[in-house]
Protein backbone atom coordinates (compact mmCIF):
# COMPACT_ATOMS: atom_id res chain seq x y z
CA UNK A 1 0.00 0.00 0.00
CA UNK A 2 1.50 3.50 -0.81
CA UNK A 3 2.20 5.25 2.09
CA UNK A 4 -1.41 7.49 2.87
CA UNK A 5 -3.64 4.72 2.32
CA UNK A 6 -4.09 3.08 5.29
CA UNK A 7 -6.18 5.95 6.88
CA UNK A 8 -8.71 5.46 4.55
CA UNK A 9 -8.84 1.43 4.22
CA UNK A 10 -9.41 1.61 8.21
CA UNK A 11 -12.22 3.85 8.02
CA UNK A 12 -13.82 1.01 5.53
CA UNK A 13 -12.74 -2.04 7.95
CA UNK A 14 -14.77 0.33 11.36
CA UNK A 15 -17.70 1.67 9.38
CA UNK A 16 -18.64 -0.66 6.48
CA UNK A 17 -19.82 -4.35 6.23
CA UNK A 18 -17.20 -6.41 5.12
CA UNK A 19 -18.46 -8.49 2.24
CA UNK A 20 -15.12 -7.71 0.10
CA UNK A 21 -11.52 -8.23 0.11
CA UNK A 22 -10.43 -5.50 -1.81
CA UNK A 23 -6.23 -5.09 -2.88
CA UNK A 24 -4.40 -2.70 -0.86
CA UNK A 25 -4.99 0.15 -3.06
CA UNK A 26 -6.50 3.54 -2.68
CA UNK A 27 -7.72 5.15 -5.68
CA UNK A 28 -9.11 8.45 -5.87
CA UNK A 29 -8.42 9.48 -10.12
CA UNK A 30 -9.33 7.46 -13.11
CA UNK A 31 -8.61 8.70 -16.78
CA UNK A 32 -8.80 6.39 -20.09
CA UNK A 33 -6.86 2.98 -19.33
CA UNK A 34 -5.46 4.33 -15.97
CA UNK A 35 -6.31 5.06 -12.43
CA UNK A 36 -4.37 6.96 -9.69
CA UNK A 37 -3.74 5.73 -6.34
CA UNK A 38 -4.37 8.58 -3.07
CA UNK A 39 -0.36 9.07 -3.60
CA UNK A 40 -0.62 9.84 -7.30
CA UNK A 41 0.67 6.32 -8.02
CA UNK A 42 -0.72 5.45 -11.80
CA UNK A 43 -1.47 1.90 -13.03
CA UNK A 44 -3.00 0.23 -15.87
CA UNK A 45 -6.39 -1.13 -15.21
CA UNK A 46 -6.56 -4.41 -15.88
CA UNK A 47 -9.60 -4.60 -14.21
CA UNK A 48 -12.05 -1.99 -15.69
CA UNK A 49 -14.27 -2.09 -12.88
CA UNK A 50 -15.36 -5.74 -13.59
CA UNK A 51 -15.50 -4.38 -17.34
CA UNK A 52 -17.72 -1.57 -16.31
CA UNK A 53 -15.57 0.65 -18.01
CA UNK A 54 -14.97 -0.51 -21.35
CA UNK A 55 -14.75 2.82 -22.88
CA UNK A 56 -12.52 3.75 -20.27
CA UNK A 57 -12.70 5.82 -17.17
CA UNK A 58 -14.51 9.16 -16.82
CA UNK A 59 -14.63 8.87 -21.23
CA UNK A 60 -15.26 13.23 -21.74
CA UNK A 61 -18.23 12.11 -23.82
CA UNK A 62 -20.28 10.46 -21.21
CA UNK A 63 -19.38 12.10 -18.54
CA UNK A 64 -20.59 15.18 -21.13
CA UNK A 65 -24.05 13.42 -21.46
CA UNK A 66 -24.31 12.80 -17.94
CA UNK A 67 -23.59 16.18 -16.81
CA UNK A 68 -25.51 17.85 -19.31
CA UNK A 69 -28.51 15.84 -18.36
CA UNK A 70 -28.18 16.07 -14.85
CA UNK A 71 -28.67 19.81 -15.08
CA UNK A 72 -31.85 18.98 -17.27
CA UNK A 73 -33.86 16.09 -15.82
CA UNK A 74 -32.84 13.40 -14.22
CA UNK A 75 -35.67 11.29 -13.02
CA UNK A 76 -39.42 10.86 -14.06
CA UNK A 77 -39.85 7.06 -12.55
CA UNK A 78 -42.05 5.32 -15.28
CA UNK A 79 -45.58 7.16 -14.07
CA UNK A 80 -45.20 9.84 -16.73
CA UNK A 81 -43.26 9.26 -20.08
CA UNK A 82 -40.00 11.39 -21.57
CA UNK A 83 -38.34 12.28 -23.97
CA UNK A 84 -35.45 9.91 -24.01
CA UNK A 85 -36.72 6.36 -23.30
CA UNK A 86 -38.05 5.91 -26.51
CA UNK A 87 -34.72 6.46 -28.51
CA UNK A 88 -33.10 5.01 -26.07
CA UNK A 89 -34.88 1.88 -26.31
CA UNK A 90 -34.65 1.66 -30.18
CA UNK A 91 -30.79 2.08 -30.28
CA UNK A 92 -30.50 -0.76 -27.61
CA UNK A 93 -32.65 -3.05 -30.10
CA UNK A 94 -31.55 -1.93 -33.01
CA UNK A 95 -27.68 -2.25 -32.07
CA UNK A 96 -28.18 -5.35 -30.89
CA UNK A 97 -30.64 -6.73 -33.57
CA UNK A 98 -33.73 -7.37 -31.01
CA UNK A 99 -37.46 -6.01 -30.95
CA UNK A 100 -37.89 -4.97 -27.18
CA UNK A 101 -35.99 -3.52 -24.44
CA UNK A 102 -36.55 -3.18 -20.50
CA UNK A 103 -34.48 -0.79 -19.22
CA UNK A 104 -33.17 -1.87 -15.28
CA UNK A 105 -30.02 -0.83 -13.39
CA UNK A 106 -27.68 -3.81 -12.43
CA UNK A 107 -26.89 -6.43 -13.74
CA UNK A 108 -28.42 -8.65 -11.58
CA UNK A 109 -31.71 -7.08 -11.42
CA UNK A 110 -31.44 -7.72 -15.28
CA UNK A 111 -31.02 -11.24 -14.83
CA UNK A 112 -34.13 -11.17 -12.18
CA UNK A 113 -36.36 -9.93 -14.61
CA UNK A 114 -35.06 -12.27 -17.74
CA UNK A 115 -36.32 -15.33 -14.91
CA UNK A 116 -39.17 -13.83 -14.21
CA UNK A 117 -40.05 -13.21 -18.16
CA UNK A 118 -39.03 -16.66 -18.65
CA UNK A 119 -41.15 -18.10 -16.20
CA UNK A 120 -44.02 -15.85 -17.17
CA UNK A 121 -43.97 -17.19 -20.98
CA UNK A 122 -43.74 -20.60 -19.47
CA UNK A 123 -47.33 -20.17 -18.13
CA UNK A 124 -48.98 -18.06 -20.44
CA UNK A 125 -46.94 -19.04 -23.78
CA UNK A 126 -45.25 -23.01 -23.10
CA UNK A 127 -48.68 -23.58 -21.02
CA UNK A 128 -45.89 -24.69 -18.22
CA UNK A 129 -48.58 -26.01 -15.33
CA UNK A 130 -49.23 -23.00 -12.68
CA UNK A 131 -45.97 -23.05 -10.31
CA UNK A 132 -44.17 -25.83 -11.79
CA UNK A 133 -41.52 -23.45 -14.30
CA UNK A 134 -38.31 -24.43 -13.82
CA UNK A 135 -35.00 -22.98 -14.71
CA UNK A 136 -31.92 -24.32 -15.74
CA UNK A 137 -28.24 -22.83 -14.93
CA UNK A 138 -24.52 -23.75 -14.95
CA UNK A 139 -22.17 -24.39 -12.67
CA UNK A 140 -19.83 -21.83 -11.46
CA UNK A 141 -22.40 -19.54 -13.04
CA UNK A 142 -22.72 -16.11 -11.73
CA UNK A 143 -25.16 -13.61 -12.58
CA UNK A 144 -25.04 -11.48 -9.00
CA UNK A 145 -25.90 -11.75 -5.08
CA UNK A 146 -29.56 -11.83 -5.39
CA UNK A 147 -32.07 -14.45 -3.40
CA UNK A 148 -32.30 -15.76 -6.62
CA UNK A 149 -29.02 -15.52 -8.28
CA UNK A 150 -27.58 -17.41 -5.05
CA UNK A 151 -30.39 -20.01 -5.53
CA UNK A 152 -28.71 -20.88 -9.07
CA UNK A 153 -25.39 -20.77 -7.29
CA UNK A 154 -23.24 -23.95 -6.94
CA UNK A 155 -20.53 -21.61 -4.84
CA UNK A 156 -20.78 -22.36 -1.04
CA UNK A 157 -19.59 -18.32 -0.55
CA UNK A 158 -22.46 -17.34 -2.48
CA UNK A 159 -25.29 -19.18 -0.77
CA UNK A 160 -24.30 -20.38 2.57
CA UNK A 161 -27.02 -19.39 5.09
CA UNK A 162 -28.50 -17.22 2.90
CA UNK A 163 -31.51 -20.15 2.25
CA UNK A 164 -33.87 -21.08 2.07
CA UNK A 165 -33.63 -21.39 -2.16
CA UNK A 166 -36.75 -24.23 -1.89
CA UNK A 167 -39.18 -23.72 -4.47
CA UNK A 168 -37.24 -21.73 -7.01
CA UNK A 169 -37.13 -24.96 -9.13
CA UNK A 170 -33.76 -24.18 -10.28
CA UNK A 171 -31.49 -26.76 -11.69
CA UNK A 172 -27.38 -26.62 -12.34
CA UNK A 173 -25.98 -28.43 -14.81
CA UNK A 174 -22.59 -28.67 -16.04
CA UNK A 175 -21.50 -26.04 -18.30
CA UNK A 176 -19.96 -26.93 -21.91
CA UNK A 177 -21.96 -30.11 -21.88
CA UNK A 178 -24.57 -30.21 -24.21
CA UNK A 179 -25.54 -34.01 -23.41
CA UNK A 180 -26.68 -32.96 -19.98
CA UNK A 181 -28.00 -30.11 -21.59
CA UNK A 182 -30.20 -32.19 -23.42
CA UNK A 183 -31.43 -33.97 -20.78
CA UNK A 184 -32.28 -31.11 -18.79
CA UNK A 185 -33.99 -29.08 -21.15
CA UNK A 186 -36.34 -32.21 -22.46
CA UNK A 187 -38.41 -31.40 -19.04
CA UNK A 188 -41.30 -29.86 -20.49
CA UNK A 189 -41.63 -27.70 -17.61
CA UNK A 190 -38.14 -25.62 -18.17
CA UNK A 191 -39.01 -22.11 -19.12
CA UNK A 192 -35.73 -21.02 -19.60
CA UNK A 193 -31.78 -21.95 -19.82
CA UNK A 194 -29.86 -18.78 -18.21
CA UNK A 195 -25.87 -19.16 -19.49
CA UNK A 196 -22.58 -17.29 -20.04
CA UNK A 197 -21.40 -17.34 -23.48
CA UNK A 198 -18.01 -17.37 -21.61
CA UNK A 199 -18.14 -17.58 -18.02
CA UNK A 200 -16.24 -14.75 -16.08
CA UNK A 201 -16.26 -15.04 -12.69
CA UNK A 202 -15.46 -18.48 -13.04
CA UNK A 203 -11.82 -17.99 -14.32
CA UNK A 204 -13.01 -16.93 -17.62
CA UNK A 205 -14.17 -19.85 -19.14
CA UNK A 206 -14.41 -20.98 -22.93
CA UNK A 207 -16.94 -23.07 -24.22
CA UNK A 208 -16.15 -25.34 -26.71
CA UNK A 209 -16.74 -23.63 -30.34
CA UNK A 210 -19.91 -24.49 -31.31
CA UNK A 211 -21.60 -24.59 -27.91
CA UNK A 212 -23.78 -21.87 -28.39
CA UNK A 213 -25.06 -23.02 -31.42
CA UNK A 214 -25.91 -26.15 -29.91
CA UNK A 215 -27.70 -24.50 -26.84
CA UNK A 216 -29.64 -22.85 -29.90
CA UNK A 217 -30.20 -25.58 -31.51
CA UNK A 218 -31.88 -27.68 -27.87
CA UNK A 219 -33.57 -24.40 -26.80
CA UNK A 220 -35.26 -24.83 -30.53
CA UNK A 221 -36.35 -28.15 -30.20
CA UNK A 222 -37.43 -28.15 -26.78
CA UNK A 223 -39.28 -24.80 -27.07
CA UNK A 224 -37.33 -23.38 -23.95
CA UNK A 225 -35.77 -19.95 -23.62
CA UNK A 226 -32.28 -19.08 -24.84
CA UNK A 227 -31.11 -16.63 -22.20
CA UNK A 228 -27.73 -15.52 -22.59
CA UNK A 229 -25.91 -13.09 -19.84
CA UNK A 230 -23.64 -10.92 -21.72
CA UNK A 231 -23.28 -8.50 -18.42
CA UNK A 232 -19.77 -9.13 -18.91
CA UNK A 233 -19.23 -10.63 -22.38
CA UNK A 234 -21.30 -7.82 -24.02
CA UNK A 235 -20.63 -4.77 -25.92
CA UNK A 236 -17.24 -5.60 -27.15
CA UNK A 237 -15.11 -7.04 -24.49
CA UNK A 238 -15.38 -10.16 -26.62
CA UNK A 239 -13.92 -9.04 -29.73
CA UNK A 240 -17.93 -9.25 -30.71
CA UNK A 241 -20.15 -6.55 -30.07
CA UNK A 242 -22.13 -10.14 -27.92
CA UNK A 243 -20.17 -13.10 -27.41
CA UNK A 244 -22.69 -15.00 -28.73
CA UNK A 245 -22.15 -13.02 -32.46
CA UNK A 246 -19.24 -15.30 -32.22
CA UNK A 247 -21.09 -18.08 -33.51
CA UNK A 248 -23.66 -15.47 -35.55
CA UNK A 249 -26.79 -17.23 -33.46
CA UNK A 250 -29.85 -15.10 -31.10
CA UNK A 251 -30.90 -15.95 -27.86
CA UNK A 252 -34.47 -15.48 -27.08
CA UNK A 253 -33.37 -13.27 -24.52
CA UNK A 254 -30.06 -11.24 -23.88
CA UNK A 255 -28.92 -8.93 -20.53
CA UNK A 256 -26.46 -6.17 -20.79
CA UNK A 257 -25.42 -3.95 -17.75
CA UNK A 258 -22.15 -2.66 -16.68
CA UNK A 259 -20.64 -0.73 -20.03
CA UNK A 260 -24.04 0.02 -20.87
CA UNK A 261 -22.90 3.39 -18.36
CA UNK A 262 -19.44 3.28 -19.14
CA UNK A 263 -18.55 3.26 -15.49
CA UNK A 264 -20.35 5.96 -15.00
CA UNK A 265 -23.68 4.81 -13.22
CA UNK A 266 -25.82 0.80 -12.80
CA UNK A 267 -27.64 0.60 -15.65
CA UNK A 268 -28.43 -2.95 -17.44
CA UNK A 269 -31.46 -3.75 -19.88
CA UNK A 270 -32.87 -6.78 -21.06
CA UNK A 271 -33.15 -7.44 -24.99
CA UNK A 272 -35.91 -9.62 -26.33
CA UNK A 273 -37.89 -10.40 -29.10
CA UNK A 274 -41.51 -9.05 -29.28
CA UNK A 275 -43.57 -12.15 -28.43
CA UNK A 276 -41.32 -12.98 -25.35
CA UNK A 277 -41.27 -9.27 -23.95
CA UNK A 278 -45.15 -9.45 -24.48
CA UNK A 279 -46.28 -11.26 -21.56
CA UNK A 280 -44.83 -8.31 -19.30
CA UNK A 281 -47.59 -5.99 -18.83
CA UNK A 282 -48.52 -2.79 -16.76
CA UNK A 283 -47.55 -3.71 -13.34
CA UNK A 284 -46.03 -6.85 -13.86
CA UNK A 285 -42.75 -5.43 -13.38
CA UNK A 286 -40.42 -1.69 -13.41
CA UNK A 287 -38.07 -0.31 -11.47
CA UNK A 288 -38.07 3.71 -9.76
CA UNK A 289 -34.94 4.21 -11.70
CA UNK A 290 -35.12 1.91 -14.69
CA UNK A 291 -34.88 3.99 -17.76
CA UNK A 292 -34.53 7.45 -15.75
CA UNK A 293 -33.55 10.20 -18.55
CA UNK A 294 -30.11 10.24 -17.67
CA UNK A 295 -29.51 6.58 -17.46
CA UNK A 296 -30.65 6.82 -21.08
CA UNK A 297 -28.67 9.89 -22.24
CA UNK A 298 -25.47 7.84 -20.33
CA UNK A 299 -26.13 4.66 -22.11
CA UNK A 300 -26.67 6.27 -25.77
CA UNK A 301 -23.10 7.75 -25.14
CA UNK A 302 -21.20 4.95 -24.12
CA UNK A 303 -22.71 3.02 -27.28
CA UNK A 304 -21.78 5.83 -29.15
CA UNK A 305 -18.28 5.52 -28.01
CA UNK A 306 -18.51 1.79 -28.50
CA UNK A 307 -19.46 2.24 -32.46
CA UNK A 308 -17.29 5.59 -33.06
CA UNK A 309 -14.29 4.64 -30.97
CA UNK A 310 -14.65 0.97 -33.00
CA UNK A 311 -13.73 -0.56 -29.28
CA UNK A 312 -15.18 -4.25 -30.92
CA UNK A 313 -12.37 -4.33 -33.75
CA UNK A 314 -10.01 -2.91 -31.15
CA UNK A 315 -10.88 -5.41 -28.47
CA UNK A 316 -9.91 -8.21 -30.97
CA UNK A 317 -6.85 -6.93 -32.20
CA UNK A 318 -5.61 -6.09 -28.57
CA UNK A 319 -6.66 -9.85 -27.24
CA UNK A 320 -4.78 -11.79 -30.03
CA UNK A 321 -1.71 -9.78 -29.42
CA UNK A 322 -2.35 -10.53 -25.56
CA UNK A 323 -2.61 -13.88 -25.74
CA UNK A 324 0.33 -14.23 -28.62
CA UNK A 325 3.05 -12.56 -26.01
CA UNK A 326 1.70 -14.16 -22.87
CA UNK A 327 1.47 -17.54 -24.22
CA UNK A 328 5.12 -17.30 -24.58
CA UNK A 329 4.89 -17.63 -20.65
CA UNK A 330 3.55 -21.28 -20.92
CA UNK A 331 5.78 -24.01 -19.13
CA UNK A 332 7.17 -21.35 -16.76
CA UNK A 333 4.91 -20.17 -13.59
CA UNK A 334 1.67 -19.97 -16.33
CA UNK A 335 -0.36 -23.32 -16.95
CA UNK A 336 -2.59 -21.57 -19.79
CA UNK A 337 -3.66 -18.54 -21.27
CA UNK A 338 -7.48 -17.94 -22.23
CA UNK A 339 -10.26 -16.24 -23.71
CA UNK A 340 -11.63 -13.96 -26.74
CA UNK A 341 -10.62 -10.37 -27.36
CA UNK A 342 -9.74 -8.31 -24.19
CA UNK A 343 -11.22 -11.06 -21.61
CA UNK A 344 -8.54 -13.35 -20.69
CA UNK A 345 -7.10 -14.89 -17.72
CA UNK A 346 -4.14 -17.02 -17.15
CA UNK A 347 -3.92 -19.97 -15.02
CA UNK A 348 -0.89 -19.55 -12.41
CA UNK A 349 0.89 -23.34 -11.67
CA UNK A 350 1.80 -22.44 -7.49
CA UNK A 351 -1.49 -23.39 -5.75
CA UNK A 352 -2.25 -20.07 -4.24
CA UNK A 353 -0.25 -17.49 -6.80
CA UNK A 354 -2.40 -15.42 -7.92
CA UNK A 355 -2.59 -12.74 -4.74
CA UNK A 356 0.54 -12.51 -4.73
CA UNK A 357 0.94 -11.75 -8.37
CA UNK A 358 -1.44 -9.17 -8.30
CA UNK A 359 0.50 -7.78 -5.45
CA UNK A 360 3.64 -7.99 -7.17
CA UNK A 361 1.51 -6.32 -10.57
CA UNK A 362 0.23 -3.22 -8.32
CA UNK A 363 3.76 -2.52 -7.16
CA UNK A 364 5.16 -2.51 -10.72
CA UNK A 365 1.94 -0.23 -11.94
CA UNK A 366 -0.65 -2.53 -12.97
CA UNK A 367 -4.10 -3.30 -11.27
CA UNK A 368 -5.59 -6.81 -11.67
CA UNK A 369 -7.72 -9.31 -9.43
CA UNK A 370 -7.92 -12.80 -9.06
CA UNK A 371 -10.42 -15.13 -9.38
CA UNK A 372 -9.91 -18.02 -7.34
CA UNK A 373 -6.24 -18.78 -5.47
CA UNK A 374 -4.41 -19.47 -9.32
CA UNK A 375 -6.25 -17.26 -11.87
CA UNK A 376 -6.30 -13.92 -12.37
CA UNK A 377 -8.33 -11.96 -15.29
CA UNK A 378 -6.70 -9.29 -17.47
CA UNK A 379 -9.73 -7.04 -18.79
CA UNK A 380 -8.57 -3.70 -19.65
CA UNK A 381 -10.60 -0.96 -21.17
CA UNK A 382 -10.83 -1.65 -24.77
CA UNK A 383 -9.24 1.63 -25.89
CA UNK A 384 -5.59 0.26 -25.19
CA UNK A 385 -3.75 0.82 -27.67
CA UNK A 386 -1.18 -1.50 -28.91
CA UNK A 387 2.09 0.64 -27.30
CA UNK A 388 0.08 0.63 -23.88
CA UNK A 389 -0.65 -3.15 -24.06
CA UNK A 390 2.94 -3.58 -24.96
CA UNK A 391 4.03 -1.84 -21.73
CA UNK A 392 1.35 -3.48 -19.34
CA UNK A 393 2.18 -6.86 -20.98
CA UNK A 394 6.31 -6.23 -20.12
CA UNK A 395 4.68 -5.07 -16.40
CA UNK A 396 3.18 -8.43 -16.26
CA UNK A 397 6.01 -10.33 -17.42
CA UNK A 398 8.26 -8.31 -15.30
CA UNK A 399 5.84 -9.21 -12.83
CA UNK A 400 5.87 -13.21 -13.07
CA UNK A 401 9.63 -13.73 -13.58
CA UNK A 402 9.53 -11.57 -9.88
CA UNK A 403 7.31 -14.20 -8.26
N1 LIG B 1 -23.87 -11.41 -14.86
C1 LIG B 1 -22.55 -11.55 -15.02
C2 LIG B 1 -22.04 -12.45 -16.09
C3 LIG B 1 -21.65 -10.87 -14.19
O1 LIG B 1 -20.34 -11.04 -14.36
C4 LIG B 1 -22.16 -10.02 -13.19
C5 LIG B 1 -21.25 -9.28 -12.29
O2 LIG B 1 -20.07 -9.48 -12.23
C6 LIG B 1 -23.55 -9.91 -13.05
C7 LIG B 1 -24.38 -10.60 -13.91
C8 LIG B 1 -24.15 -9.04 -11.98
O3 LIG B 1 -24.04 -7.70 -12.26
P1 LIG B 1 -24.23 -6.62 -11.11
O4 LIG B 1 -23.05 -6.73 -10.21
O5 LIG B 1 -24.31 -5.32 -11.84
O6 LIG B 1 -25.50 -6.94 -10.42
Amino acid sequence: ITKGGESYIEKELIYGANNYSPLSVVLSKGKGIYVWDTAGKQYYDFLAGYSAANQGHCHPKIVEAMYSQAKTLTITSRAFHHNLLGETEEILCKTFGFDKALMMNTGVEAGESAVKIARRWGYEVKGIPANQAKVVFCSNNFWGRTIAACGSSDDPDRYKNFGPFTGLNFQIIPYDNIEVLEQALSDKNVAGFMFEPIQGEAGIVVPFTGYCTKVRELCTKYNVLMIADEVQTGIGRTGKLLCIDWENIKPDIVTLAKSLSGGLMPISAVLAKNDIMKVLVPGSHGSTYGGNPMACRVAQASISVIKDEKLVENSEKMGRIFRERISTLIGGQISEIRGKGLMNAIVIKSGKGAWDLCVKLAQNGLLAKPTHDNIIRFTPPLIINEVQLNESIDIIIKSIKEL
